[in-house]
């Protein structure tokens, strides 16, 4: 049978060539990968499917598991079970992010199709750093970034990146903002945000070299969003001392309580201003994809930079955030550095070179693994999916206002939200009242249907910072059936949280 070069499946020695004599160990045959793949599913499907319903697991022991997993690296082969073993370990110990009642943090799920997505791209292991050497896989990485950018409202021009995650977007749009801006000259470059901002804002700030007295706290008003009257008066008195006021930072759902800032209005601001908006929506921007979502989110698509964090709003694994620049050269500007030896730029404005976006030349295929659950299912799955975590969040911050003594400190203006035990009123001592909050939010967690997180915020409200509990709807595997569990669990611990109070 003649090879047709064209098909990278066919066999190039012919279909009835005899296999290779010897095995390198480091090139084991396709049935011990075959096997290795099956071990893995054989033993996790079951373990997923058990997530749903079972009970959580916590963390436990883990100095005694942390020991157990030491040693010197080994010189001979070790055994598969075993190694299965050693994973199965570290597992054990471990926060059960994949659980329907998973309310902590910013939960996402970890949708299983996507590690058949790292799989294939592994398998390839394609270089996607630069166009050139793979331009197909490429090509669908920055299909979804234009999906994404048309979804916030962004032009044509828009460009970006897939990331790590949210962090490495929001230090990617700084850097644009700043060479964009600022140029060299960086001493007095002043950036703005709230109180309420994710603190890799300011990580990511420090990293792009911004001396950190030139970060200024923007005050909240009583639904904690950035004040934008003081945001103005901020930039007008930065202005008026000689400085150069560069960037604002504005949240899309902040991550202790979820409030969203008037974009539009900030976005408003900022043109005036000739100052870079950048969004960071990392909890909140998939929600662009519903229509409740697209009312709060109102002038993303103004912005000039946003990061998402599909690892959240799209249910992947960990390891995938995005960054969307409005001009996609600024961001290019900002990172291309030219070097003789690697392949010249196509001649084509839809072929970009990913390394000339980003910090990062070599890097994992990251594109499939958000392309391929979107080709596999459509956007209206996840439309829908997210529309249910608004729906569920609406429900739970209801059911939870009306337990005897609850304060909302926030409501859920997408599907976040923050309250708080308060059984002498708002205006009561707030130390004594922190730890029956503590208490309350261990005996829940305790019962290990849901697991929960806190936040310390200062609330407008009352101006002091408070202890608040807080439930984050956004594992897709989160249903009816595990809210109301997070109701009754909340309603019958709230005698215990108050009880031992003394
Ligand atoms: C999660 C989050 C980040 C950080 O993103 P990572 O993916 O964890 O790096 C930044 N900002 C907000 C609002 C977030 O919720």
């Amino acid at each position: 049978m003649p090879i047709d070069p064209s098909d990278p499946f066919a066999d190039p020695a012919g279909p009835d060539a005899d296999p290779p004599a010897t095995v390198h160990p480091l090139e084991p045959p396709a049935a011990q990968v075959r096997a290795m793949v099956t071990d893995v599913l054989d033993r996790l499907l079951p373990w997923l499917e058990r997530q749903a319903t079972g009970p959580m697991s916590t963390v436990s022991g883990s100095q005694r598991v942390a020991r157990a997993l030491r040693g010197p690296p080994p010189e001979e082969p070790g055994d598969w079970r075993g190694i299965l073993g050693t994973l199965e370990r570290a597992l054990g110990a471990s926060l059960d992010t994949t659980s329907p009642g998973y309310l902590a943090y910013v939960p996402g799920g970890g949708l299983p199709q996507v590690a058949v997505a790292d799989l294939y791209a592994d398998l390839v292991n394609r270089f996607t750093g630069l166009w050139m050497p793979a331009p197909g896989f490429v090509t669908l990485e920055i299909e979804v970034i234009r999906w994404f950018a048309g979804i916030l409202g962004l032009p044509d021009a828009a460009g970006g990146l897939l990331t790590s995650g949210g962090s490495l977007a929001n230090l990617g749009a700084v850097v644009a903002a700043r060479h964009h801006h600022l140029g060299e000259d960086l001493a007095d470059g002043v950036v703005y945000r709230s109180d309420a901002t994710h603190h890799s804002v300011d990580k990511t700030v420090a990293l792009a070299g911004i001396p950190r007295r030139n970060v200024r706290s923007i005050p909240v008003d009583a639904a904690h969003r950035l004040r934008v009257d003081a945001l103005d008066a901020a930039i007008r008195a930065d202005r008026a001392a000689g400085r150069r006021p560069f960037l604002v930072v504005a949240n899309a759902g902040t991550t202790a309580v979820g409030a969203v800032d008037p974009i539009d209005a900030i976005a408003d601001r900022c043109a005036e201003h000739r100052v870079w908006l950048h969004v960071d929506a990392a909890y909140g921007g998939f929600f662009a994809l519903t229509a409740r979502g697209t009312a709060v989110l109102r002038g993303i698509g103004r912005a000039d930079s946003v990061t998402l964090d599909p690892h959240k709003g799209l249910f992947l694994p960990y390891g995938t955030g995005c960054l969307i620049v409005r001009d996609r050269e600024a961001l290019r500007a900002a990172h291309a550095v030219e070097a003789t030896y690697l392949p010249p730029p196509a001649d084509d404005p839809l072929a970009w070179d990913l390394a000339d976006l980003g910090p990062e030349l070599s890097r994992p295929n990251r594109g499939l693994r958000v392309w391929l659950p979107v080709a596999l299912h459509g956007l209206g799955a996840f439309r829908r999916t997210l529309d249910e975590k608004l729906d569920l969040a609406q429900v739970a911050a209801e059911a939870i206002r009306a337990i005897p003594g609850v304060r909302l400190v926030s409501e859920p203006t997408l599907s976040l939200f923050s309250f708080r035990l308060e059984p002498d009123g708002p205006g009561g001592d707030p130390g004594p009242t922190d730890v029956v909050n503590r208490r309350w939010l261990s005996a829940t967690n305790r019962r290990r249907r849901v697991f929960l997180s806190g936040a310390v915020v200062v609330d407008p409200a009352v101006g002091r910072p408070l202890f608040v509990l807080r439930v984050c709807v956004l594992s897709y595997r989160t249903h009816a059936d595990r809210i109301a569990m997070l109701i009754e669990d909340l309603r019958e611990t709230v005698a215990e949280a108050l009880g031992d109070a003394g």
